[in-house]
């Protein structure tokens, strides 16, 4: 679809500490209320894992090579988690009652695997991806739906549902490969991430990004080429979408985690990354390790004192400067 301007996202991996502030920052801000409790607008996963919800990139939807919409299916709430609320004062002052409202035994949410990774110590790994809709240049859920009641503005590309229109039939949820839409059940009608538009159109960063400790999330127009958003996708093109198969075109985009090298059997350090490439490239596609190698490249200039616009950028001095909105 085309639109005037098109606002995104980049994140940088190697800096995200797995704090969760973005998702509590969404979560108080949109989707702690009113049959949303199990919503994630934004997450934080550990990978390898299964994510939130899990499972969801075996449950399909996006489009086929030929660009034919594909409809998955939907996770069911187990695959998103039972929200539950702490029963602190009764069950600590009584000792009786349970610990958490309503009285389930939870068997997934948003971070369920958290830090667990793969491998086998000292040469296990993770790394977090925090997730949120991409916004996508052909969203799949807009494509899917049968009342044309999602929309993508035209300002900003922002995709946004009309409440007004949606009558909670869901094909957008089985739709969308990225799960990042979701079925709110006490009003029957789907709901999203609105990439924070009432702050947007005021100049400021979604919450996500204003409150991320670890500074690892840029916001900008794609066609701003003094934006930082443009110099990380388009001129130093170390940015790359999120299952860019699945054939969305995702307007979130992440730098690619380094990895530290593998230990041998008798402790020397290996030639070779923890992470194995080929699961970065499942992610992030074939141009992943070209991105590993222009930020190593990077890294080193800055480390030997010549100097470097990607490293500046990366390391994010000022947090306003992370943002340019206009
Ligand atoms: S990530 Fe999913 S919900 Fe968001 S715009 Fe793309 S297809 Fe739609
Ligand atoms: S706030 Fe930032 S550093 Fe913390 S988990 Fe979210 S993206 Fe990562």
């Amino acid at each position: 679809m085309t639109v005037k301007r098109q606002l995104s996202m980049v994140l940088d991996l190697n800096k995200c500490i797995g704090c969760h502030t973005c998702t509590a920052a969404c979560k108080l801000m949109w989707t702690n209320r009113n049959g949303r409790e199990f919503m994630y607008w934004n997450n934080v996963e550990s990978q390898p894992g299964k994510g939130y919800p899990r499972d969801y990139e075996n449950m399909g939807g996006g489009f086929d090579a030929d660009g034919a919409l594909r409809l998955g299916r939907q996770p069911s709430q187990e695959d998103y988690g039972i929200p539950w609320e702490y029963n602190y004062e009764e069950a600590l002052m009584t000792g009786t009652d349970p610990w958490l409202r309503p009285n389930v035994k939870p068997t997934w949410g948003a971070n369920w695997d958290e830090d667990q990774g793969l491998g086998d110590y000292p040469n296990s790994y993770y790394f977090y991806l925090p997730r949120l809709c991409n916004h996508c240049a052909n969203p799949a859920c807009l494509a899917a739906c049968t009342r044309n009641a999602i929309y993508k503005r035209q300002e900003d590309g922002i995709v946004l549902v009309d409440q007004e229109r949606c009558r909670g039939y869901r094909y957008c949820v089985n739709a969308c490969p990225y799960k990042k839409i979701y079925f709110n059940e006490e009003i029957s009608k789907s709901e999203k991430c609105i990439f924070c538009y009432p702050r947007i159109e005021k100049g400021l960063p979604t919450a996500c990004a204003q409150q991320c400790v670890g500074r690892i999330r840029w916001i900008g127009y794609r066609d701003d080429e003094d934006g930082p958003i443009h110099k990380l996708v388009e001129k130093y093109k170390v940015a790359l979408p999120l299952h860019a198969e699945w054939g969305t075109q995702p307007n979130v985009f992440y730098v690619p985690p380094l990895s530290p090298s593998k230990f041998g059997e008798n402790g020397e350090q290996l030639d070779e990354s923890r992470i194995p490439l080929s699961y970065l490239e499942s992610l992030f596609g074939p141009r992943t390790g070209e991105v590993l190698d222009t930020l190593a490249e990077a890294r080193q200039a800055k480390a030997d004192g010549k100097g470097s616009e990607l490293m500046d950028i990366l390391i994010g001095y000022k947090h306003s400067e992370m943002f340019k909105l206009s």
